[in-house]
């Protein structure tokens, strides 16, 4: 590696800014600390990072606020946040999502789950910033072209309705994590509307009988009993 990426760590809690700085300087980066919202401000401005891993709980200053500051100034926009979440505080997985984040990882995590989730942004933030291609989603049968709202299965084309096709492309997007049904219309009909939650049920069994080999008996679009939904990706094989 020639050049070393940079990573802003934003996170008052010294213990867990020093194991993310270990970590992180084992696989290469450069870091940058800031214990507050106004120096992780500054820092984002001055240092240009490559990627910013944001704690939500922070003294003044939210996680939230910063990263919701940090997409509205241009210089920071794209800058891929991984945020750091509470394992109590569900929703603001949800809102943190919302407001442009990349990813979560929830507390008490794994160093080796973070760097995972760190790279994985971090890859897809490198795509070439002109003539972007299409984004795709491609795994054994089951293609999705999030450009074209297109859904292809063994390359035929599934017609689904536009919110269907945001459900699937959202729970595609983030595989193997189980939604609640509530999160899903939150983050697919938004907050604007008032839809039951049961209308999520509808839909997922109406994309089931879409994508599914046997909706009867759903490999792709899994229900976790008592909790909600996921994308089990391993049913595509590779
Ligand atoms: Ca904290």
């Amino acid at each position: 590696m020639t050049e070393r990426k940079k990573v802003l760590v934003v996170e008052d809690e010294q213990d867990i800014r020093e194991l993310l700085r270990f970590n992180l300087e084992q696989e290469g980066f450069h870091v940058v600390e800031a214990g507050d919202g106004e120096l992780a401000l500054a820092l984002a401005r001055r240092e240009r990072p490559a990627v910013i891993i944001l704690d939500i709980m922070l003294p003044g200053m939210s996680g939230l606020d910063i990263c919701r500051t940090l997409r509205q100034e241009e210089e920071t926009a794209r800058v891929p946040i991984v945020m750091l979440t509470a394992k109590a505080a569900e929703s603001d997985k949800v809102v943190g999502l919302e407001i442009g984040a990349d990813d979560y990882v929830t507390k008490p995590f794994s160093p080796r789950e973070l760097l995972a989730r760190v790279r994985a942004v971090l890859r897809r933030a490198q795509g070439p910033e002109t003539a972007r291609p299409h984004q795709f989603y491609e795994r054994g049968r089951l293609k999705i072209d999030f450009d074209t709202y297109q859904v292809f299965l063994d390359k035929e084309e599934v017609r689904l309705s536009l919110r269907e096709f945001e459900l699937l492309a959202f729970l595609a997007r983030h595989p193997n994590r189980v939604f609640e049904r509530l999160h899903l219309l939150d983050m697919v009909w938004g907050r604007d509307t008032y839809v039951e939650p049961r209308t999520v049920d509808v839909h997922i069994r109406r994309l089931r009988t879409r994508v599914e080999r046997d909706d009867a008996r759903p490999e792709l679009i899994q229900t976790v009993r008592g909790v909600g939904y996921k994308f089990n990706d391993a049913a595509l094989g590779d």
